[in-house]
């Protein structure tokens, strides 16, 4: 379980409840404790949030306009940020940036992110592979730098020196940016600190940036502190946060060590990459829409008749959400950035063939059939004509109708929280939002 789904457990005890007492508060307290816990969040941390957050629950007063239940929910998203400490930008100016880390941390794959990002912020950007223990590096960093579309400079052959390749990588690329990739180790040693202090004498980098893989856990302190006495931090990247449930204890403990996380890694893709905004990133754990993204992407792609939230899910709602989704570009981020944390995996992950193949389906079916899917469900034969009429195999069809009982569901769900639901109104009306 992750450490959002644990905590919007918690808060789901507590919503819309006009009654909250004292021993409903001290049960959520609870199972926030255990989800942070879980995250491999520091225990001390998490008994001061926790009775930072048991305290205010029990002793605050709603202000005027909000629920005692909406306001457990804010005290729970204030504690929270605190703990996840501060966020930094990378700065879009000319800049030499060093990049370090463990082996297998993603230093490589951060810096092929990073690059990207700049440029499409129109920044030049260079790469240098100065990471010479890992033997394909070089050609790793060099295929990266293709697909970003940047300048690459490395030397290979035994014996060459990463200070040397820096130096020379410097004289040759011309471009704003020049993001200098090194060797990992299995943990810090004094090789390493060498090398590291090597390069920063001889490229005295703007920012000296650590890459830390979520899955180490609140060892992230430990690790920040030790690179930060060697080298000078000036920021930290995490890696992994898809993939890894210990990704809260990742960023407060780099919180504790007083390193800012510039951005956090959500993927292996060249642009899986977040900037690292805590309270974002909390209102996101917590189910709470991040509307200034989604606006931007919602302005474009609103397509008629969506503007009003339909009262119902039906299946043309879903075929107009399919067709907004898809022109809003990749679904997971979409509906993570709407709150809609719970979506079936297995629907984020449609890849665009599934997608069309939904779309041939729901021309197949019936306006009778689009108002009750049921219908569909139960009629092996109603199957067989949609599967013939869309070209789309049965199994397809079936899977199609069971992704949408789990929309439907999870629409419900999102339509009982009635602040969330005047918020998209206000939202898909452009009229923004009110917190
Ligand atoms: P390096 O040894 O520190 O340079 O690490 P690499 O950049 O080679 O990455 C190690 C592995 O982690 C590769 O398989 C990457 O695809 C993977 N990786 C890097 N960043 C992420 C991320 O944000 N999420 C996931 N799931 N995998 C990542
Ligand atoms: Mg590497």
């Amino acid at each position: 379980m992750n450490i959002g789904e644990g905590i919007r457990k918690a808060l789901a005890k507590i919503t819309g409840k006009a009654i909250i007492d004292e021993s409903a508060v001290k049960s959520m307290v609870k199972e926030i404790q255990r989800a942070l816990i879980l995250s491999d969040v520091n225990i001390e941390l998490v008994y001061k949030l926790s009775k930072q957050i048991e305290k205010r629950s029990l002793t605050e007063k709603p202000p005027a306009g909000r629920s005692m239940s909406e306001h457990i929910h804010a005290i729970v998203y204030e504690e929270l940020t605190k703990i996840m400490g501060e966020g930094r930008k990378l700065e879009l100016k000319p800049q030499r940036i060093m990049v370090c880390g463990l082996f297998g941390s993603g230093k490589t794959t951060q810096i092929g992110k990073v690059a990207y990002y700049l440029k499409q912020r129109g920044m030049s950007v260079g790469v240098i592979a100065a990471d010479m223990m890992r033997p394909a590096a070089y050609e790793q960093l060099e295929q990266l730098s293709k697909q970003v579309g940047c300048n690459f400079y490395g030397r290979k052959g035994p014996g060459v020196k990463a200070r040397d390749v820096v130096k020379e990588g410097l004289e040759k690329l011309k471009n704003d940016v020049i993001i200098i990739d090194t060797s990992g180790r299995d943990a810090l040693d004094d090789e390493l600190i060498a090398e590291l202090r090597e390069i920063n004498e001889v490229a005295k980098p703007d920012e000296k940036i650590l890459v830390i893989s979520a899955d180490i856990g609140q060892v992230a302190k430990k690790q920040a502190e030790e690179f930060n006495n060697a080298v000078g931090l000036t920021g930290v990247i995490i890696t992994k946060m898809d993939g890894s449930g210990k990704g809260g204890g990742a960023l407060t403990a780099c919180a504790t060590a007083g390193v800012k996380v510039i951005f956090i890694g959500v993927g292996e893709k060249i642009g899986d990459i977040e900037e690292f905004n805590p309270s974002k990133f909390v209102g996101r754990i917590l189910g709470v829409p991040d509307f200034e993204a989604l606006i931007e992407k919602v302005k474009a792609a609103v397509p008629e008749g969506m503007e009003e939230i339909p009262e119902e899910f039906t299946i043309e709602t879903f075929y107009k959400q399919l067709k907004a989704a898809r022109n809003m570009g990749p679904l997971k981020g979409l509906f993570e950035t709407m709150g809609m944390v719970n979506v079936p995996k297995e629907v984020l992950e449609q890849g665009e063939q599934k997608m069309d193949q939904y779309e041939s389906i729901i021309d197949s079916m019936t306006k009778a059939e689009r108002k009750n899917p049921d219908l569909v469900r139960k009629s092996p034969s109603r199957m067989e004509r949609i599967s013939k009429g869309s070209g789309v195999p049965v199994s397809v069809v079936k899977e199609f109708i069971t992704q949408f009982g789990k929309m439907k569901k999870m629409y419900e769900q999102l339509q009982k929280n009635k602040g969330m639901q005047r918020n998209l109104q206000r939202l898909f009306k452009g009229k923004g939002f009110g917190f």
